[in-house]
C-alpha cells in the first residue's frame, strides 16, 4: 500500500507551515518535522514526552543530499551510505550548519538516514529538504509499525498521519557512528552487523549498555504495559503456568521450537521461525497481548544473530526495570 498524492502533498503542507506528520517508513513510523524549524523540532518532544537531550535523526530524500546535513562526509560513510540507502541504516556524522542543535540535542553530530518506503521517499522529495522524526510514540513504549498504532497512541496531537501501510522491517534502524576512526554500532536494527561487516572487511563492536546517549539504551524502552521476563526457552511452559497460577494474565511468546505445545495462559503469540517475520511483527506483538489484558509477558531472547540482535536488544530493554512498578516475578 502507499500512500495517494493528495495525501503527500497534504503532508509536505503540514511540514512546511511547521506542524507534525506521522510517516510510515520501512523500519517503524516516524513522528516528523521540518528539521530546519525549531519550533516545529520542539513540538516532537513535546508530544512524545521525550527528554530533549535525546536526538533525533534527520531523514533525506537520497545519499546525494548527505553533504548538505553534515560537516564532512568520511569515505566509510559514504561507502556505507552508498551500498544501504535507500534501507534502515543511520549514519551519525559531525552536525552540518543546516542542523538545529534542538534536533541533535545540543550535540555537534547528527544522525541521518534515507527510509526505504515509498510514501516516505515521496513525501521527502515533495517537501524537498530534511525530515527530522524519532519513532511516532510516546518515551519509553512500543514503536508503532502501523498508521492504526500511532492515531491510538498519538491522535489528535498529530497534524496528520500518512498511511503508507504496515512497516516492512518493524525494528528501528541500525546506527552507526561514523564521525571516529573506527565505525561503531550504537543500535543494532534493520541492517545486520553481519552485512555492515562484510562491506566494512572488518568486525564491528556490539553495542554497549553505556551508551546513555541513545534513548534505546535506556534501561525500560519499547515497553508495554506489561511487564516482560526474559527467561530460557526450556522454561517458557513452566514459568508461565506459575505465575498464571499466582493470578497474573499472562501473555507468551511461543518460541517456534515449541510450537504446538500447551500452554497455560491468558494469551499465546506464536513467534514466527523467521527473524524477518520475527521483528517485522514484535512490536505489534507485544501491542496484542496488552490489548488482551495481559499484565505479565513470558519471552526469551532469540540467537543474537542477524535480525535476531536487534530483536533481543528491544526484548532486553521492553524487559528492563521501570522506574514505579511494583515487584513481582522479575525480583524473584
Ligand atoms: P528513536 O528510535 O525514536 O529514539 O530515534 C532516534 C534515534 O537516533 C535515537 O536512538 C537517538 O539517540 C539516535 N540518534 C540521533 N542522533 C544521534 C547522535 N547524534 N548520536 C547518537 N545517536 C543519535
Ligand atoms: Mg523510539
Amino acid at each position: 500500500m502507499t500512500a495517494s498524492t493528495k495525501d503527500i502533498e497534504k503532508a509536505a503542507g503540514v511540514l512546511r507551515a511547521g506542524g507534525l506528520v506521522a510517516l510510515p517508513t520501512e523500519t517503524v513510523y516516524g513522528l516528523g518535522a521540518n528539521a530546519e524549524d525549531p519550533a516545529a523540532v520542539a513540538r516532537i518532544f513535546q508530544v512524545k514526552g521525550r527528554p530533549p537531550s535525546h536526538p533525533l535523526i534527520v531523514h533525506i530524500g537520497g545519499a546525494e543530499y548527505l553533504g548538505d546535513w553534515v560537516e564532512d562526509v568520511p569515505p566509510t560513510a559514504r561507502l556505507l551510505a552508498e551500498r544501504f540507502w535507500p534501507g534502515p541504516l543511520t549514519l551519525v556524522l559531525r552536525r552540518g550548519r543546516r542542523v538545529p542543535l534542538e534536533a541533535t540535542g545540543g550535540l555537534e553530530t547528527v544522525a541521518v538516514r534515507v527510509p526505504d518506503h515509498p510514501a516516505a521517499l515521496a513525501l521527502l522529495s515533495a517537501f524537498g529538504g530534511g525530515v527530522t522524526a524519532p519513532s511516532a510514540n510516546r518515551f519509553g513504549s512500543v514503536s508503532p509499525t502501523t498508521a492504526g498504532h500511532v492515531r491510538a497512541e498519538l491522535g489528535e496531537a498529530v497534524d496528520f498521519v500518512l498511511d503508507g501501510g504496515p512497516c516492512e522491517v518493524g525494528v528501528e534502524s541500525t546506527i552507526v557512528d561514523v564521525t571516529g576512526e573506527v565505525p561503531s554500532i550504537l543500535r543494532p536494527g534493520g541492517v545486520t552487523r553481519e552485512d555492515l561487516e562484510a562491506v566494512l572487511g572488518f568486525p564491528l563492536a556490539v553495542p554497549s549498555s553505556s551508551l546513555v546517549r541513545v534513548p534505546g539504551q535506556h534501561p525500560s524502552h519499547y515497553a508495554p504495559r506489561a511487564r516482560v521476563v526474559l527467561v530460557e526457552p526450556g522454561k517458557i511452559v513452566t514459568e508461565a503456568a506459575l505465575a498464571q497460577e499466582l493470578g497474573h494474565r499472562v501473555g507468551v511468546f511461543l518460541p517456534p521450537s515449541l510450537t504446538g505445545t500447551q500452554v497455560k495462559a491468558h494469551a499465546v503469540v506464536a513467534v514466527p521461525s523467521s527473524t524477518a517475520a520475527y521483528a517485522r511483527g514484535l512490536f505489534g506483538f507485544l501491542r496484542e497481548l496488552d490489548r488482551q489484558g495481559c499484565d505479565l509477558i513470558v519471552a526469551s531472547l532469540p540467537v543474537e544473530e542477524g535480525l535476531g540482535l536487534a530483536i533481543a536488544n528491544r526484548l532486553r530493554r521492553a524487559a528492563g526495570p521501570r522506574p514505579s512498578t511494583a515487584p513481582g516475578l522479575q525480583e524473584r
